[in-house]
Formats: C-alpha cells, structure tokens, sequence
C-alpha cells in the first residue's frame, strides 16, 4: 500500500509550495516546539529512542542511543550539534531537496536535537556545491531567528540556541563525521582516529554529535505524532518513512518518501514508472548509493527496502540511494567508474586505502577490457579483503564493497570478459 500523503513528513519535498516560514507553519512546522522541550531532555531522547529511529546518512546507528552518548553535566566544555548537509555519495540527492524546499523541517529539528544533546550551538556542513541550496538555508535560518524561532529563548522555550552554517569544498571525505569536524574547525578534512569518539571529544575539543540532514528533520515531527506512529511504518528494528533516490535507467527519477521495508521491485514500479522496457529488462540495483554492493534482478525481485534486508544479502539501505541498471549497462565498467571515484576521494592517510584504491582501480579498468587473466578476479577479491577493515575510516570498505558485489555476482561475466579478449587478441588463457 502506499504512503498516505497525510503520512509523509517532508510534505514540500517537490517545492510545490514556497519554503519559507509561513508557509512551513502552514505545514505544521514549528507547531508546539516548546511544548516538545518542555518534557525534558531525556524524555525527548527516549521518545527518538522509541520510535526506532536510525541515522538516515548511511550507517543506520539508532539516533535516540547516539544523543544518550552525549555528556549528561557539562565539565566546562559546551556541546556542540553539527549536521552533515555533505551528502557527497554518489545517487544520493535527498538532503538537497529536504534543504531547497522544506528547510524549516530541519532548523526546527537542529533545535530540539540540540536541546536534547544539551547544546546551545549547532552547525550545518553543508557541501560547496550545493550553493543555492546554502543561500536558501541562510535565509530561513534568518526568518527564525527573527521570528524568535531561534538564539536567546528559541521559540519560547527557555533554551538559547544558535544555528550556523558551514560550506565545504566538495570533498567527499567530508561526509565522514570526524573529516567534517575536522574541516569545520578549518583544517584539511582528514578522518581522526577513533577512539575518542566525537560524543568525547568532538569539534574543538568538546563533546558533539552529528547527525544526518533527513535524521534531524524528521525528529519534529516524530515528537509531535508519537513514537508509535513512525514506528508502525516499516518492520521492527527499521522502522519509520525514508526518502529514496531512484534513478538510473528508470523511466521517472524521483526522489520519494516511502514507507521503510517497502519491497525494492514496488518501490520502483509504483514510484519511478518501472524500469526501463520492463522489470525483466533488470540487470542490476546499487540499493544504498555508490559504497553499497548491487544486487542482481532475482534477488532485487523481493528484498525489501530496510537496513537489515538489505544486509542480509551482503549489501545494504546506505543513503538509499537506488541506483537502476537494466541490461544494457557494461556493469565491469559501471563499477570500474566507482572504483575511479574512490581512488581519487581517498585522504591518504590509510596505506590500504591509499595504494590499494589505485591498485583496484588500475586493476578493474583492464577487467573492463577483458586484459587480465582469470586468476587474477580472485587476486582482485584477496586485495579487497586486506584493504577492508583495515584503515581509520569506512571510505576504503565503502571503495572495495562495490568490486566485491560485483564479482560476487558477476564473475561469469567478468571470466567471459577475457575470454573474449583472448580471443580478439589470439591469446592463451593462462591456465592452458
Ligand atoms: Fe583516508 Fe582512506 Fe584512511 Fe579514510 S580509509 S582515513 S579516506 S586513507
């Protein structure tokens, strides 16, 4: 069944209507944020708890736990909210739409989240390129602060609070919590080694959080309905609306809110026309933006749509971000794309991640030729294993994960691919 319009949270997510205050009041926005904070912080922390609620940037951590990490009594040091607008991965464009047309969902949620973490300041990363979308974000964040909405006494409930925002560079690394804290404070954006945790000791020094654009967003309105009303979406443990990218060889790219654990074939079918010349024309999915593996058609056929599903066949919701491939996709060559990527967004700090990141790169651009040899998919796979898990940050498993999805799935295909070339080239196979 699909999602009642009353049931959507993002209820301007296709700028149909203006994003500017009156009209996010209009939506509901705004509506009792005092009374929210007045139940206090842990009740507020318990109630994102029981909601099911899990961090919408990719890892899935349940949000309520992640805010109960944060110090209870300040020592002295002041905590700090940071939202990573960076949304750098690759099929992923919802937080920009949440931020171009419905910005007040998020400036509302900075507030109450920072309530409940105990900060009276939060910063908004957001990445370079989306400039209009940090323009937008500027002006509603002056139209709270000069309704009241924002600073001393924000929104009439006794807590000061205030809300700035940052532009990137457009790194991709930055999208990492503790590269993004790290380029916030003005350095080069380097992932820190953990721990400590940013929840210890965060941006400059002090304990902090951060969280996802779509994450803070939705809070408001969780807070304002109930924790059971979004945990009756989707199944336990994943539960609530999400906001999906699909795109790629579709025939209507959209961004979409929709019920978690919707199945992937509907959720493609109901909302993006279908795949282009029809479902069997399906060759592959990447379900979570660029870093998750893809999954062929039999199993895109039923897997739901909801982080555990999705792990469950080695790949995973990431930033749900869908990105469609139907057979006329050369998929050796769409993940050789990837790889390119992750080699050229490593920090370099990790030796696996920055020579290994080259290494599969060089190493899947012959595998698009068909100019290897067949042992050598199984050299490739034994590489990406010693370079996974290894390193500081998650970029370098994010980098191997789509190598390993595809020749999990399609070796065959690869194998074939230097037969041919063999052929072409009247070349021995190796193992002859
Ligand atoms: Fe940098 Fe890669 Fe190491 Fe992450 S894994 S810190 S991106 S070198």
């Amino acid at each position: 069944m699909a999602l009642a319009d009353k049931d959507r949270i993002f209820q301007n997510l296709y700028g149909r209507q203006p994003w500017n205050l009156a009209a996010a009041r209009i939506r509901g926005n705004w509506d009792g944020t005092a009374a929210i904070i007045a139940r206090g912080r842990d009740t507020v922390t318990d109630e994102v708890k029981n909601s099911g609620l899990r961090g919408r940037g990719g890892a899935g951590f349940p949000t309520g736990m992640k805010w109960s990490f944060m110090p209870k009594q300040s020592d002295g040091r002041p905590s700090y909210l940071v939202v990573n607008a960076d949304e750098s991965e690759p099929g992923t464009c919802k937080d920009r739409d949440i931020i171009r047309h419905d910005p007040h969902t998020l400036i509302e949620g900075c507030l109450i989240a920072g309530f409940a973490m105990g900060a009276h300041a939060g910063y908004i990363y957001i990445r370079g390129e989306y400039f209009n979308e940090s323009v937008i974000l500027e002006a509603a964040i002056q139209e709270a602060y000069d309704a009241g909405l924002l600073g001393r006494n924000a929104a009439g409930s006794g807590w000061d609070f205030d809300l700035y925002v940052h532009r990137g560079a457009g790194a991709y690394i930055c999208g990492e919590e503790t590269a993004l804290i790290e380029s916030l404070e003005g350095k080069k954006g380097m992932p820190r080694l953990k721990p400590p945790f940013p929840a210890a000791v965060g941006l400059y020094g002090c304990p902090t959080t951060v969280n996802n654009v779509e994450t803070i967003a939705v809070v408001p309105e969780i807070l304002r309905r109930g924790p059971e009303w979004f945990a009756s979406f989707g199944r336990p443990k994943n539960s609530g609306t999400k906001v999906f990218c699909i795109q790629g060889h579709v025939n209507n790219p959209c961004n979409v809110e929709a019920e978690m654990s919707i199945p992937m074939r509907e959720l493609i079918e109901r909302y993006a026309g279908g795949v282009r010349g029809g479902w069997d024309n399906l060759l592959c999915v990447i379900p979570g933006g660029s870093s998750t593996p893809l999954l062929p058609k039999h199993i895109c056929d039923d897997v739901l749509m909801d982080f555990d599903a999705l792990r469950e066949h080695r790949s995973g919701l990431g930033t749900a971000g869908v990105i469609v491939m139907d057979k006329s996709t050369d998929v050796i060559k769409a993940i050789a794309r990837l790889a390119a990527f992750y080699k050229h967004e490593s920090c370099g700090q990790c030796t696996p991640c920055r020579e290994g990141m080259g290494w599969q790169k060089r190493m899947m651009d012959r595998m698009v030729e068909g100019n290897a040899e067949i042992e050598e998919i199984d050299v490739l796979e034994n590489v990406t294993r010693r370079i996974e898990g290894h390193t500081i940050c998650a970029l370098a498993d994010g980098g191997v994960w789509p190598v390993q999805g595809l020749i999990r799935h399609f070796r065959p295909l690869m194998e074939e691919r230097i037969r041919d070339y063999k052929k072409r080239h009247s070349m021995p196979l190796a193992a002859e």
